[in-house]
C-alpha cells in the first residue's frame, strides 16, 4: 500500500484552483491517480500539498482488506475536518455498507461525490461542479466561453438535448432521441462564462425548455457549492442573479404552456428574467392539437395566457403556427383566427403545413389542397400583422430599454437595436435615430434608453435620449 499526498509542482503565479490528493492503495489505484492527476494539471488545476490550503481534496482510496478500508475512511475523515470539500474515488467507493447503500457515503455522509474505480471522467465531472477549470488565455486554445457564431454581446444557451414528445408533424426526436437534460451545474457555469465574456442576452434554448430536468427527474445538483435543482424555475432563479449581476438580459425560448410556468411569472414581472415567452403553441382547437399530438394539448391556452398576461402585463408572447394541418376544417381554421385575435399573440410566424419525409402525421385522413394550406397561411398572417401591428402602435411614446447591435460610427448615423419584446433574427428590430446631444454614442453591446416616436412594418423607430 502507498501513500502518496500530491506531487505538487511550484505554484505559479496565478489563482489556479488547488486541489489537495490523497493516493492509497496498490498500483492500479496509483495509474488511476496519475490519470486524474494528469488531466487536472492540463485543464490547469494546481495541486496543494495540505488539505487545509486546497480548495478540494480527493481520495482516491482501498477497499481491499480491513486495515485499508479503515485507513482510507480516516483519511477521508481527516480531509473532511480539515478541508471540508472532498470527493471520494477508488475500490471503497465502489463497496455497499452494511445497510445496503454506499459504505463511504454511509460513514461520511457529507462528502461531495463518491465513484469506483478507474473513474477519471466522473471525477473530473464532480471537480468542474464544485471548482470550476480555471481558464488560461495562453494555454487554453479556446476561449473560457468556448467558440461562438453568434455577435459577442448575445449567446444561445443550449440546457437539453432531444425531445419526448412525438408530435405527429415532426421528426426530430427521431433523429435527436428523447430528452437530455444538461446538468444544471454545466449549464450555469456555461452561463457565468458567457456572462463574463461580456454577453448582455442569454437566450435559453432546447427543444422543449419546460420539461428540463423530467428526464432525470428533476435531480439535485450542485451550483457555487449550493445544491440546486434541475427544473426550469430553479434555472430560471439562478440564471437572474447571475445577468442581473451582469447587468444582462435572459430570455427564454420554446417553452410549452404546462402549469408549472405559471411560477416564473413572477420572475419576469420583477425584470430578473425578460417578460419575453416563445411558446410555439402551433393551434388552438383542441381536436387539431390532439392529431398534432402537442404537448399540453388539454391545457387551456387561452385562459392560461390571459393569466400570465394579468400576473405581468407586460409580457411579450411570440409563437409559431401551422395552418392547413391534416384534417383541419373551416371551423377549426376559424377558431384558431379568434384565438389569435384574443390571445393578442404579439409576434406570430405561421407555415403551411408541409408533409414532412417520415412524420407520422402524414398518414392522417384529409390532407388538404396546396391552395387551401396556402391560402390558410396568408388569412392568418393578414390577423397576426394586425394584431401585432396594433401591439406595436401602443409602444409609441414609451421610453424603452435597447440592446444596441449595430451602430457605425459610435451612432452618429443611428444604429438598429432590440428592446426585451425582440429575439435576434427573429423578430423586429429598433431603428435607432442620430442621437440629438452631440455626447450621446451608441455602442454596440451596450444598452441605451430610446424614446419610440414611431412603427415601421414589424420595427420600431426610437430616438436615443
Ligand atoms: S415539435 Fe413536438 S416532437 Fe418535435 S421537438 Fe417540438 S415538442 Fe418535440
Amino acid at each position: 500500500m502507498t501513500q502518496d499526498t500530491s506531487v505538487a509542482q511550484p505554484s505559479p503565479a496565478t489563482s489556479a484552483p488547488k486541489i489537495g490528493f490523497v493516493s492509497l492503495g496498490c498500483p492500479k489505484a496509483l495509474t488511476d491517480s496519475e490519470l486524474i492527476l494528469t488531466q487536472l494539471r492540463a485543464e490547469g488545476y494546481d495541486t496543494s500539498k495540505t488539505f487545509a490550503g486546497a480548495d478540494l481534496v480527493i481520495v482516491n482510496t482501498c477497499g481491499f482488506i480491513d486495515d485499508a478500508v479503515k485507513e482510507s475512511l480516516d483519511t477521508i475523515g481527516e480531509a473532511l475536518a480539515e478541508n471540508g470539500k472532498v470527493i471520494v474515488t477508488g475500490c471503497l467507493g465502489a463497496k455497499a455498507g452494511d445497510a445496503g447503500g454506499n459504505l463511504v457515503k454511509q460513514m461520511h455522509p457529507s462528502v461531495l461525490a463518491v465513484t469506483g474505480p478507474h473513474a477519471t471522467n466522473e471525477v473530473m465531472d464532480a471537480v468542474h461542479l464544485h471548482v470550476p477549470k480555471p481558464h488560461d488565455p495562453f494555454v487554453d486554445l479556446v476561449p473560457a466561453q468556448g467558440i461562438k457564431l453568434t455577435p459577442k454581446h448575445y449567446a444561445y444557451l443550449k440546457i437539453s438535448e432531444g425531445c419526448n414528445h412525438r408530435c405527429s408533424f415532426c421528426i426530430i426526436p427521431s433523429m435527436r432521441g428523447d430528452l437530455v437534460s444538461r446538468p444544471i451545474g454545466d449549464v450555469l457555469g456555461e452561463a457565468q462564462r458567457l456572462f463574463e465574456a461580456g454577453v448582455k442576452e442569454l437566450l435559453v434554448i432546447s427543444q422543449d425548455t419546460s420539461a428540463y430536468g423530467v428526464d432525470v427527474k428533476y435531480r439535485t445538483g450542485f451550483w457555487d457549492g449550493k445544491p440546486v435543482k434541475t427544473r426550469l424555475f430553479d434555472l430560471a432563479e439562478k440564471l437572474g442573479d447571475l445577468a442581473e449581476k451582469h447587468g444582462a438580459w435572459v430570455r427564454m425560448h420554446y417553452v410549452y404552456p404546462y402549469p408549472h410556468v405559471d411560477e416564473i411569472l413572477p420572475m419576469m414581472a420583477s425584470g430578473r428574467v425578460l417578460p419575453y415567452l416563445d411558446v410555439p403553441f402551433q393551434h388552438s382547437h383542441p381536436d387539431v392539437l390532439k392529431r398534432m399530438k402537442r404537448p399540453a394539448n388539454g391545457e387551456k391556452n387561452l385562459e392560461r395566457l390571459l393569466r400570465w398576461r394579468e400576473a405581468c402585463p407586460e409580457i411579450v408572447v411570440r409563437s409559431t403556427f401551422i395552418a392547413g394541418f391534416p384534417g383541419e376544417t373551416e371551423a377549426e381554421f376559424e377558431h384558431l383566427l379568434q384565438f389569435m385575435r384574443e390571445a393578442r399573440i404579439d409576434r406570430a410566424g405561421c407555415f403551411a403545413y408541409s408533409p414532412v419525409e417520415g412524420a407520422t402525421a402524414n398518414d392522417l385522413p384529409g390532407m388538404l389542397p396546396a391552395e387551401v394550406r396556402e391560402e390558410r397561411r396568408a388569412r392568418f398572417m393578414q390577423v397576426a400583422e394586425e394584431v401585432s401591428a396594433a401591439k406595436l402602435r401602443e409602444r409609441v411614446g414609451a421610453t424603452m430599454q435597447v440592446l444596441v447591435d449595430s451602430a457605425p460610427a459610435l451612432g452618429r448615423k443611428g444604429g438598429v437595436g432590440r428592446t426585451y419584446a425582440d429575439a435576434p433574427e427573429i423578430d423586429g428590430v429598433v431603428k435607432l435615430l442620430p442621437p440629438e446631444k452631440a455626447s450621446k454614442t451608441l455602442k454596440v453591446g451596450e444598452f441605451t434608453k430610446a424614446r419610440i416616436v414611431g412603427t415601421q412594418g414589424h420595427d420600431l423607430i426610437g430616438q436615443p435620449v
